[in-house]
């Protein structure tokens, strides 16, 4: 099995993470279990972010790691709360007080759409001079009744009209198979396929 150190310790993500990898031989570590704290996020844009987060944790534990910032775009406000998704409440801000804020911020809009984004970065080393990024949308519209209970975040707001179920009421395996990430993930195995 290839060690991975994964740049991110949201049990949801790593979670997704380690179900996406695992038929591809890779040991996802967490970088919480090898000690290493989270890395700042100053960027404003999903792939500098990353970028800082994987190249953080491949310093700090010698191995190849993989990280993804990720957040939600809603259309009528610009692309808001974006980079800024897991603060949009605050520092402090949970889950709970961001989804608040964010249909706040919509109650008087008539466009609801939004888009997950991903951006995924793995580095061999932490001066890797050829990352492998990808970006990936999934699209939907906010909702202000939450609905569903599983995944995390914005999920349980965030409607796919196609499937008529928003992102909390898909099973794991069925997000993960559409998502920004299972997106992001697949496309990123893909050109790591390509280059071996
Ligand atoms: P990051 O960990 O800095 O990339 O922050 C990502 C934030 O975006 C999370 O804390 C969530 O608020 C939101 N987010 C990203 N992906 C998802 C998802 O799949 N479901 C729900 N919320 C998500």
């Amino acid at each position: 099995m290839k060690k991975l150190v994964l740049a991110s310790n949201n049990i949801g993500k790593v979670h997704e993470f380690q179900e996406l990898l695992a038929p591809f031989d890779f040991q996802v570590i967490p970088q919480g279990e090898l000690g290493i704290p989270a890395a700042e996020e100053p960027h404003h844009t999903f792939v500098e972010n990353a970028l800082a987060k994987a190249r953080h944790a491949s310093a700090a534990s010698g191995l190849p790691a993989l990280a993804d910032d990720s957040g939600i775009c809603a259309h009528a406000l610009g692309g808001a709360p974006g980079v800024y998704s897991a603060r949009y409440a605050g520092e402090d801000g949970n889950s709970d007080a961001n989804n608040r804020k964010l249909i706040t911020a919509l109650s008087e809009k008539e466009d609801r759409g939004a888009h997950y984004v991903c951006a995924l970065v793995l580095v061999n080393s932490p001066d890797d001079p050829e990352p492998l990024i990808v970006q990936t949308r999934w699209y939907g519209q906010i909702i202000n009744e939450a609905k569903g209970s599983h995944g995390f975040g914005y999920d349980p707001y965030f409607l796919l009209p196609e499937l008529d179920k928003t992102a909390a009421e898909l099973e794991p395996s069925e997000k993960n198979r559409i998502s920004h990430r299972g997106q992001a993930l697949r496309e990123l195995i893909a050109q790591l396929q390509h280059r071996a």
